[in-house]
């Protein structure tokens, strides 16, 4: 129930959970992450309301989930495994891997397993680190579906237990105890070592993860935690010396694994590249230095583009890229190293390299659509509307919940409005002020020039509207005043050109009339009297 001897668990509520795509066709995916949220139910239901999970789409989670088809380091559980990451603030998460062992499909044995392997892993990470021994609880590596009312108990147990108490001693006895039925089970020295270390019982620690190490010279995590007690004693020297010696009299991948690892918590980054590559040549399946050597070449890199170093953080990257080709974190800080410069194509080049090697990589997508975003505020600032709106929609397809860009898509529609409008186009103006109006109906800029565009049309009625429009939501803007006033004015001296047109048209037809009606009274007098008939 303890790691490092102490209760480790969230207690936070919901914790966070993040389900990574796992690597199948797509029509397989929704069956494992189905899986994954079967395991999830499956606890929170038997927590009596106390554990509640959220999805969550950032890997920046309390628990996040990772497949694998590579095989796990095995020292415990080999179909998945599950780490506790601890950070120096005291936080933490916790990774699991699961191994998909054979080709996805969607048989239900299948499914079974993988249900089995998650329902075990999801129980270390909310919180139940240790191991039952009965064959029928989940928390024994089991095929049960369900956890058993020993598991249930021991879960409720673990929540009524606040985090952090510690159970050294219970935690030592069983770990002894599981040692001397298993006396070559590296991990169970490791373990003790960690509880021993967290004890503050160095001595003991180092002794536990020495043998741990002896037995399984690839146990980096046991390397590590030797690591963190020697930092802490100012060890290092000593340390470095003493593997060193070892590697020359027997030399292995774990030893120059080991001192690499020192090196790395020192931040002597080139020696730590050094040796896990020496490592490598012996062993070149050995994971673990694979991923601390790329762990270095990362932080060395970070540590160079946070000291402004770009070019020497470039060439680090370079090197990396030589020795691991294919890796998406050194591509994604390639891109980071030119975003941070302003060579903004270059980023997103890099990035879009990295979403190559996987396209689900969320951050690289979200950098390129803040690389777009920033080309286009340049483009805003030189008015050059168009090329701006166009790199702002870019920047919104890949990431469509980016606020700045949709911002600036609107600042740039209506700039390209405005110009339009100052130019005389306003069949071309008012669309895109009606689009800013489309992106943000409280925009009261576009509100008032579309009312005064619409008013040079001639389209009174509607551009009154607008001016009001924008006075319902804010009655003190002067534009809009201005505006509304300008029409109406303009609306009553057309009347009174009207009126008085009429009038004038009135007074035509009238004048006309009388001239008609006398002209043709006159005519008939005249015609009368020629036509009187001579009477005899
Ligand atoms: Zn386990």
């Amino acid at each position: 129930m303890v790691s490092d001897g102490r209760i480790t668990r969230f207690s936070q509520m919901p914790i966070s959970v993040y389900i990574a795509e796992p690597p199948a066709p797509e029509r397989l995916q929704h069956a494992y992450i189905g899986d994954a949220e079967y395991a999830l139910e499956q606890w929170s239901g038997c927590s009596e309301g106390q554990l509640e999970f959220e999805q969550v789409d950032s890997e920046d989670a309390d628990i996040r989930i990772y497949w694998t088809d590579k095989s796990l380091s095995g020292e415990a559980d080999p179909l998945g495994e599950a780490s506790l990451v601890r950070f120096d603030s005291g936080k933490f998460y916790v990774k699991m891997s699961i191994l998909l062992q054979e080709r996805p499909s969607l048989r239900s044995s299948a499914h079974r397993q993988v249900r089995a392997v998650l329902l075990h892993e999801l129980g270390h990470a909310i919180g139940l680190w240790g191991h039952s021994r009965d064959r029928n609880d989940i928390m024994c590596r089991s095929s049960a579906m369900q956890p058993t009312r020993r598991d249930k108990n021991t879960l409720l147990k673990l929540l009524a237990t606040p985090s952090d108490s510690p159970f050294y001693e219970s935690a030592i006895a069983e770990l002894k105890s599981d040692i001397s039925r298993s006396p070559d089970a590296a991990h169970l020295y490791f373990w003790l070592g960690t509880v021993y270390a967290d004890k503050g019982e160095d001595d003991l620690a180092i002794k536990e993860l020495l043998t741990a190490l002896k037995l399984s010279p690839n146990l980096l995590k046991a390397a590590n935690r030797l690591g963190q007690i020697f930092q802490k004693e100012g060890m290092y020297g000593k340390a470095i010396a003493y593997y060193s010696r070892e590697a020359k009299l027997e030399p292995s991948p774990g030893l120059y694994g080991i001192i690499g690892l020192l090196y790395l918590r020192q931040e002597k980054y080139n020696e730590a590249i050094d040796f896990f590559g020496k490592a490598l040549k012996m062993d070149g399946d050995f994971s673990a230095a694979r991923t601390d050597s790329l762990a270095a070449y990362h932080l060395w890199a970070s540590q160079c583009i946070k000291d402004d170093k770009v070019d020497e953080a470039i060439s680090v990257l370079s090197r990396a890229l030589k020795q691991f080709p294919s890796s998406r974190v050194i591509y994604y800080d390639m891109g980071t190293a030119y975003d941070v410069s302003g060579q903004y194509e270059k980023a997103m080049e890099q990035y879009k390299k990295a979403l190559e090697i996987e396209p689900s990589f969320v951050a690289a997508k979200r950098d390129i659509a803040n690389c777009m975003n920033s080309l286009g505020a340049e483009q805003m600032r030189r008015k050059n509307w168009e090329r701006a709106i166009e790199l702002c929609e870019q920047a919104l397809q890949w990431d469509q919940d980016f606020w700045e860009a949709r911002k600036n898509l609107e600042s740039a529609t209506f700039g390209l409005g405005r110009e339009e409008h100052e130019s005389g186009l306003l069949d071309e103006a008012i669309p895109h002020y009606m689009d800013v109006l489309d992106m943000n109906p409280n925009n009261l800029d576009a509100h008032s020039s579309l009312g005064f565009a619409l008013y040079e049309k001639g389209v009174y009625k509607n551009s009154l509207a607008r001016f009001q429009a924008a006075l319902d939501i804010d009655p003190d803007f002067h534009d809009a005043e201005v505006g509304l006033a300008t029409v109406k004015r303009r609306i009553n001296i057309n009347r009174a050109k009207t009126a008085i047109l009429l009038t004038a048209i009135s007074m035509i037809i009238c004048i006309s009339i009388m001239f008609l009606s006398r002209y043709r009274h006159r005519r008939r007098i005249s015609v009368g009297g020629e036509n009187i008939p001579k009477r005899s």
